[in-house]
């Protein structure tokens, strides 16, 4: 299952972050360039320490805390939204458009996908009664392909990968 992000999506999205970062008076380091490269690129929800992890390779210098401050400013100029709850296992969403997630619990792969019956539906009213709404998105939880291939064997799903 190859899944790349198409060339014109990318093209957008750093053509978004210009213009926003330009219009907040944020200055375009090379560093904050290749944070939101890597996300805008990715189908796959990175994480901060997975960001860190591929960021470092190019930029050996690079600090964790720095990794975070980028992400933080990049969700406050609406480029990135969060994915998940604890800031532990928070993950980062360049897909602004309303889409919905698939999500393995297994592994933690979590893809994009729309569906307009979804998106045609109103947010209940027994979600309203706790405050005001923004968004409706729809989390389907299941084992992906990969972790369906490996299911005779009894792994459990947090392997640590190195690679
Ligand atoms: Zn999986
Ligand atoms: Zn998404």
């Amino acid at each position: 299952m190859i899944m790349i992000v198409d060339k014109s999506i990318l093209k957008q999205r750093l053509e978004d972050f210009k213009a926003a970062a330009k219009k907040a008076g944020i200055k375009i380091t090379h560093q904050r360039l290749e944070i939101f490269r890597l996300i805008a690129n990715s189908v796959n929800h990175p994480g901060a320490d997975e960001i860190f992890r591929k960021i470092r390779r190019r930029m050996p210098t690079i600090s964790l805390d720095t990794v975070y401050r980028t992400l933080w400013m990049l969700s406050d100029l609406g480029l990135l939204k969060s994915v998940g709850q604890s800031k532990e296992t928070i993950r980062f969403d360049a897909n602004l458009h309303q889409h919905h997630h698939f999500t393995c619990i297994r592994c933690g792969l979590i893809r994009d996908f729309t569906n307009p019956e979804l998106d045609a539906m109103s947010v209940p009213p027994e979600a309203k009664q706790y405050g005001s709404t923004l968004s409706f998105q729809v989390e389907i939880k299941g084992v992906c392909e990969d972790c369906l291939k490996k299911q005779p064997k009894t792994k459990t799903a947090k392997q640590t990968k190195s690679k």
